[in-house]
């Protein structure tokens, strides 16, 4: 075969194996963009696990018409312009990948109104046709997303969807995570019709509300908050031994920067400070926030942005260490304290 650079919706669909794994995924990356338009409400509705229909809805700045079709086109963003950018970045997207992808591998539709636009307006397409359709359309100011037919055209993918159930369960456990990330946004999941989450948006002194309706009021109950910070890194949140199973939808929740990922380096770091409370079955429950300047973060690591690497991975490593233990020490002393009361 003689080399040929490969048709652009052929590249969008392989580009979508990195970042479109399952409906759980597409959930992820439209909430995310939902989130760095600065929506304050975001509804997630889907039918059938995801595999029929998935629709995210917020009322964030939206798209102008004349930059629809832009937003389905590959390496097109409105959040980086130049490689410094990618230094210090603060939106949780940025590689303008996610509605390429999403779009290359499904019926999918775009409806936006902005604040400056008499009428919304709506772009249609589907899967390999590269026309992208513009029609006027009714919308609030935000977007909307609709996905339908998932993998439709990529059987193979199509195959590895498992049940309606796995699917949610999948989606639900990514729901929980982003309202984790982002108190000051108000969300609804809804499953084939039914509102099977609500959290409504909450003040930061109020977060303890977010954190017993995400992750259950016994949750909170067993645990001791957790606050440190060294230099420009803060670390605060909740954890407790009374834990979970290894792999068992495991209540580990850490976040830097309002992104959710999962890190050794943490983990690590919160295993040792419960060092001989619990035994090595065990895993402690926690849901960390860590904060600190974006130039600090590679968070480029990952397609799926699952990921990232710290800069200096040993400090943010004792900092998460000492603030667990210090937690913890204090609890067990103001324990004693009550038992001799
Ligand atoms: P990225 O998020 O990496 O920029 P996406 O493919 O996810 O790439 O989105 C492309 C662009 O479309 C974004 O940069 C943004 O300008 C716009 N966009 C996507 N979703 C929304 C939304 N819900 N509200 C407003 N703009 C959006
Ligand atoms: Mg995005």
């Amino acid at each position: 075969m003689t080399i040929k650079i490969l048709p652009a919706r052929l590249a969008n669909q392989i580009a979508a194996g990195e970042v479109v794994e399952r409906p759980a995924s597409v959930i992820k990356e439209l909430v995310e963009n939902s989130i760095d338009a600065g929506a304050t409400d975001i509804l997630v509705e889907i039918d059938k696990g995801g595999h029929k229909r998935m629709l995210i809805r917020d009322n964030g700045k939206g798209i102008p018409r004349e930059e629809l079709s832009l937003a389905l086109s590959r390496h097109a963003t409105s959040k980086i312009e130049d490689i410094d950018d990618l230094e210090s970045i603060t939106s949780l997207g940025f590689r303008g990948e996610a509605l390429a992808s999403i779009s290359s591998v499904s019926r999918l539709t775009l409806t936006s109104k902005t604040e400056e636009q008499a009428e919304a307006w709506q772009a249609h397409c589907e899967g390999r046709e590269m026309e992208i359709q513009l029609n006027p359309a009714a919308h609030p100011k935000g977007a909307s997303v609709e996905v339908l037919d998932l993998f439709f055209n990529t059987p193979a993918r199509r195959k590895f969807l498992r049940a309606e159930k796995t699917e949610f369960q999948h989606v639900e456990e990514i729901f929980k995570r982003i309202a984790l990330s982002h108190f000051e946004v108000g969300f609804t999941l809804k499953h084939n019709g039914r509102v099977v989450h609500r959290f409504p948006a909450v003040v930061p002194e109020l977060k303890d509300k977010r954190i017993a309706a995400v992750c259950g009021q016994a949750f909170l109950q067993n645990s001791i908050a957790v606050h440190g910070e060294y230099q420009n890194v803060t670390v605060t949140g909740w954890c407790n031994a009374v834990g979970q199973g290894r792999g068992t939808n495991e209540l580990q929740y850490s976040f830097v920067n309002g992104r959710m990922m999962k890190d050794r380096v943490i983990l690590h770091a919160i295993r040792q400070a419960f060092e001989g409370m619990i035994d090595s079955q065990t895993y402690p429950a926690f849901v960390l926030f860590i904060t600190m300047p974006p130039e600090e973060l590679d968070i480029n690591v990952h397609p799926a942005k699952h990921e990232v690497r710290f800069h200096q991975s040993r400090q943010v490593h004792d900092l998460i260490y000492k603030s667990v233990s210090d937690a913890l020490l204090l609890s067990a002393s103001t324990d004693a304290l009550e038992f001799e009361n």
